[in-house]
C-alpha cells in the first residue's frame, strides 16, 4: 500500500531523516517506538506530504506521490487520515460540523449525507449526545475520540496516528486505545506512534525502533520485545518496560 523509496529529510542542517526504505501492506498494523527528537513524526509527515521529502520518493497504491500537486494532495490526504497528539479540532465549530466539514467541502458528500455519516460515527463511539457539543465541552479522550471519527468520515483507507494519547490523562487512555483496537480488528491499515507498549505488544504486526533517523530495528511484537538485538534498542526498552 505505501511504499517508501530512499527517504531523505533534512531541516537547515539537521539530517533528520536518512535513507529509509519501507513496504508498508494492506491491514498492516506497523507501530513506530523511539526516543523523542529522533524522526517519527516527520516520517509520518512525509508518507501524506504533510512535509515534502527532500529527496526520495513515497509510491502510495502503486502511484509515485512524492511530486503531487496540491489538488493531487488533497486527494491524496483523504486516503490517509492523520490524527495528533493534540486533537486539532476547530473550537469554533460544533462537534457534528468538525466532523462533516471536510466531506461537504471537498465535495465527497452532500450536507444530508455528511451528517448521516457522522451521527453513524458518533453513536459508534457513544458520542451522539454531544452532536452540538464544542470541543471544549469535552474531555480530552472525548475529543480524541472524535479527532480519529473525524478521519474515518472520510472512509480512509490508512490512518496515521502520532502520538494519540500523550496528552491524555491516564484515565482517558483507555477509551482512545480501544477505539483505535476496534480499526485495527476491523482491518484498518494503521501507521502508529506511541509509547504504549501494552498497544504495541497486543495490536502491532510489526514494531520499528526509530532512532536518529534510522530505522534502526523492526520485527513482531514477540521478537522486537522479547529479543531485541541492537543495543540502542536493548537500552530504550530497559528504560520504558
Ligand atoms: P519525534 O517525533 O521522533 O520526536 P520529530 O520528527 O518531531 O521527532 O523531529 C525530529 C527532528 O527534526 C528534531 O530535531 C526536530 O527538532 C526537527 N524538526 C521537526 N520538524 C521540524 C521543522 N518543521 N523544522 C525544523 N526542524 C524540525
Ligand atoms: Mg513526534
Amino acid at each position: 500500500m505505501i511504499d517508501v523509496k530512499h527517504l531523505d529529510k533534512v531541516f537547515g542542517d539537521n539530517h533528520v531523516l536518512k535513507d529509509l526504505n519501507e513496504h508498508i501492506e494492506q491491514g498492516e498494523k506497523v507501530v513506530i517506538v523511539g526516543p523523542s527528537g529522533s524522526g517519527k513524526s516527520t516520517f509520518l509527515r512525509c508518507l501524506n506530504l504533510m512535509e515534502k521529502p527532500t529527496s526520495g520518493h513515497i509510491v502510495f497504491e502503486g502511484k509515485d506521490i512524492t511530486e503531487a500537486k496540491s489538488k493531487e494532495v488533497n486527494q491524496i490526504r483523504q486516503k490517509m487520515g492523520m490524527v495528533f497528539q493534540h486533537f486539532n479540532l476547530f473550537p469554533h465549530l460544533t462537534i457534528k460540523d468538525n466532523i462533516t466539514l471536510a466531506p461537504i467541502k471537498l465535495k465527497i458528500m452532500t450536507k444530508e449525507e455528511a451528517d448521516k455519516k457522522a451521527m453513524e460515527l458518533l453513536k459508534r463511539v457513544g458520542l451522539e449526545d454531544k452532536a452540538d457539543a464544542y470541543p471544549a465541552q469535552l474531555s480530552g479522550g472525548q475529543k480524541q475520540r472524535i479527532a480519529i471519527v473525524r478521519s474515518l468520515a472520510m472512509n480512509p483507507e490508512v490512518m496515521l496516528f502520532d502520538e494519540p494519547t500523550s496528552a491524555l490523562d491516564p484515565e482517558m487512555v483507555g477509551e482512545v486505545l480501544d477505539l483505535m483496537k476496534q480499526l485495527a480488528d476491523e482491518g484498518m491499515t494503521m501507521v502508529v506512534v506511541t509509547h504504549e507498549m501494552g498497544f504495541a505488544r497486543e495490536v502491532a504486526s510489526r514494531v520499528m525502533f526509530m532512532a536518529d533517523g534510522y530505522i534502526l530495528e523492526q520485527n513482531t511484537p514477540e521478537e522486537f520485545f522479547g529479543n531485541p538485538q541492537n543495543d540502542r534498542l536493548k537500552d530504550f526498552l530497559s528504560k520504558v518496560l
